[in-house]
């Protein structure tokens, strides 16, 4: 059983950025493996801490995970997190936000300074589906211009396999300390190395075509699996396809925005789909099957009542459209509104028919409520 990502850090629903990271701070400085070498039950405790801040500290991912809970960032590649895709580079990779970008310095008596990646940056798709396609689910292609690895370096932006030597300024350390004077004596501070971000290494040869960043323009043709159910607003998150890391670093993600686009014959209402139906008077009147169509394409025949009055609903079970997977399970409805159709021009022989109905107090709206309601009064008396 996965634990609520609120128990996992102790805060409450309602709990602040701020407090989501300080309670964060605390479980991870608590379990670090650093800390915990070999500690099997520590890094299960970490690992838990760091997917519960991951989704917690998004308001895009905390939004869906109030509103659907784990399924809302799991089911059918929907948000594409789940502990499993998160190692440990990601979990340290996120260190930088958490405690200010100078890494986790302190613990475990160095030597433990793990070589950053580079994430390359989310991309972001919208796509327009039809009811149709969002009630089978689809695939789509996408030609997407984005930054792909260098081929002529094989993405290590290093010229001709001549590698990487120890960067000359931090000697490999990724930072460099400085000691100054202060009033409190001296004082040392630890810095990001400028010469090579924090990598430790540099390139001895800067690959001609990238110019080092082991990352070119380029083009791709991605398919996306969009699951049915989905709805205008959402966004389906397709991990690692998004920008190329530099120097063969964590590809970013794609970020598809859902929209709908309007429907000829249906208006959507959560998972029930509405339908208009404008029947002809004599059926209204009369009694009779009627042809209504579905999202499936195909056509059902309903029956009319005689004596069906307009603004009547029809609700046809599980005629709708799928739930998202993982968001409820089954169909919506499909709810056919009926209105009646009333002729705004007649032939003389229909003009006839009609006017002969016209004295019929059966036919005369306006008195039928009059005397139900005289009956009711004289009823009460009685
Ligand atoms: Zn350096
Ligand atoms: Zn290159």
């Amino acid at each position: 059983m996965k634990r609520d990502y609120y128990d996992v850090l102790g805060v409450s629903k309602t709990a602040s950025e701020d407090e989501i990271k300080k309670a964060y701070r605390k479980i991870a400085i608590k379990y670090h493996p650093d800390r915990n070498p070999g500690d099997k039950d520590a890094e299960e405790k970490f690992k838990e801490a760091a997917e519960a801040y991951d989704v917690l500290h998004d308001p895009q991912k905390r939004q869906q995970y109030d509103q659907f809970g784990f399924e809302g960032l799991q089911g059918g590649g929907f948000g594409g997190f789940g502990g499993a895709s998160m190692n440990m580079d990601d979990i340290f990779s996120m260190f930088g936000d958490i405690f200010g970008g100078h890494g986790f310095g302190g613990f475990g008596g160095g030597g433990s300074r793990r070589p950053q990646q580079h994430r390359g940056s989310d991309l972001r798709l919208k796509v327009k589906l039809t009811l149709e396609e969002i009630n089978q689910g689809v695939t789509k292609k996408f030609k997407v211009r984005k930054d792909i690895p260098c081929q002529l370096c094989h993405g290590t932006g290093a010229e001709n396999g001549s590698g990487t030597e120890q960067c000359p300024t931090c000697h490999g350390m990724g930072v460099v300390t400085r000691t100054k004077q202060s009033i409190f004596g001296m004082m040392q501070t630890q810095s990001v190395c400028p010469t090579c971000g924090g990598e430790g290494t540099v390139i001895k040869n800067k690959c001609s075509e990238c110019g080092g960043e082991g990352i070119v323009k380029g083009e791709e043709v991605v398919e996306i699996k969009i699951p049915a159910g989905v709805a205008e607003g959402m966004v389906v998150n397709v991990p690692g396809k998004g920008n190329a890391g530099r120097r063969n670093g964590i590809n970013g993600d794609i970020q598809v925005f859902i929209e709908e686009e309007k429907h000829s014959a249906f208006v959507r209402d959560g998972n029930d789909l509405i339908y208009n139906l404008l029947l002809d008077f004599p059926t209204a009147v009369l009694g009779g099957d009627v042809e209504i169509p579905t999202i499936e394409g195909s056509k059902l025949r309903v029956k009319i009542e005689s004596g069906t009055q307009p603004g009547k609903t029809l609700r046809l079970r599980g005629k709708g459209l799928p739930a998202l997977q993982g968001y409820g399970s089954g169909r919506g409805d499909l709810v056919v509104n009926i209105s009646v159709y009333v002729p705004k021009t007649l032939s003389r022989s229909e003009k006839e028919a009609i006017e002969k109905f016209r004295d019929s107090d059966n036919f005369k709206g306006d008195k039928q409520t009059k005397e139900t309601i005289f009956q009711r009064f004289k009823n009460y008396f009685n």
